[in-house]
């Protein structure tokens, strides 16, 4: 069994948010899930979570809110004493042409995926660097390091997410923290099946063709990657043995970026 830690994994009640949350668990971690819906909302996932006997809490946050993501960690330092593993993994997507890109839309997607990362980083660290030892892993895309037309807030938010991870690992570098960015290709989630059935819908296409021919085109093995799969790589990168692994950003995309 690992040392005792303590987890928060922002976006944590569907999709790979709760499929770390859940990984994290089960090595025995106390584990903080997150999202902007009241808790009687997340029952499910909070079950979920503490199927495994671990200490779960649940933390209602709306991180589109500006300094969210600050008060949320403080939140969690003071019901469980400290933070050590931090996932920034709360994300949106929205698909439009850039002029007619609602500023709305642009603004939301920025403020959850990348100005929360930069307000929990901040107030995550002191206590990181203060005992020699923590991990942070922001969740960014294969949208980190490819672009795709009409998803250009959510492109420059994930190549943003991948240079603040950097920068990050430049700074804590000596000082027991490693800071990562997992890149994810498409990943079968939720979020992923409903934007399945809208496409199918709208090219009067089977689910089937649209998968293959949509969603899995840019994809090489043409299979989906499952949330387990990112989970796994996030519970290696907070073990001991990763210790040298820092400011990088590990695709797990079926082959997309060796194109
Ligand atoms: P999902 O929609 O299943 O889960 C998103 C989570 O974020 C949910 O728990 C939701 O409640 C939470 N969330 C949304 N808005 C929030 C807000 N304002 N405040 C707090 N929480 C909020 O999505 P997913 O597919 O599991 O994606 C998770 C992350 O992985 C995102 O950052 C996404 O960009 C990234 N990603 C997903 C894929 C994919 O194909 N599914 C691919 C690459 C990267």
């Amino acid at each position: 069994m690992d040392k005792k830690r303590v987890a928060l994994v922002t976006g944590s009640t569907t999709g790979i948010g709760l499929s770390i949350a859940s990984r994290f668990a089960a090595k025995g971690y106390d584990v903080a899930i997150n999202s902007f819906e009241p808790e009687q909302a997340v029952s499910a996932a909070l079950h979920e979570v503490a199927a495994s006997g671990a200490t779960v809490r649940y933390f209602q946050s709306d991180l589109a809110e500006s300094g969210g993501g600050f008060d949320l960690v403080g939140d969690v330092i003071a019901a469980f004493g400290q933070l050590d593993i931090l996932v920034n993994n709360a994300g949106v997507q929205k698909v439009a042409p850039i002029e007619e890109f609602p500023p709305h839309d642009w603004h939301r997607i920025v403020a959850i995926s990348l100005d929360s990362a930069f307000h929990t980083i901040r107030a995550a660290l002191p206590g990181m660097t203060t005992r020699g030892w923590g991990r942070i892993i922001n969740i960014a895309s294969a949208h980190g390091l490819r672009a795709s037309p009409f998803k250009s807030a959510y492109v420059a938010t994930k190549h943003a997410v991948v240079g603040l991870t950097k920068t990050v690992a430049l700074e804590t570098a000596e000082k027991g923290v490693t800071v990562n960015a997992i890149c994810p290709g498409y990943v079968w989630t939720p979020l992923v099946a409903a934007q399945v059935a809208d496409q199918a819908r709208v090219h009067a296409m089977s689910e089937e063709q649209v998968m293959r021919e949509i969603f899995l085109a840019p994809q090489p093995t043409r299979q989906f990657v499952q949330p387990e799969e990112i989970a796994e790589m996030a519970a290696y990168l907070c073990g001991d043995l990763a210790r040298s692994i820092t400011g990088t950003a590990i695709s797990i995309d079926g082959g997309w970026t060796a194109k």
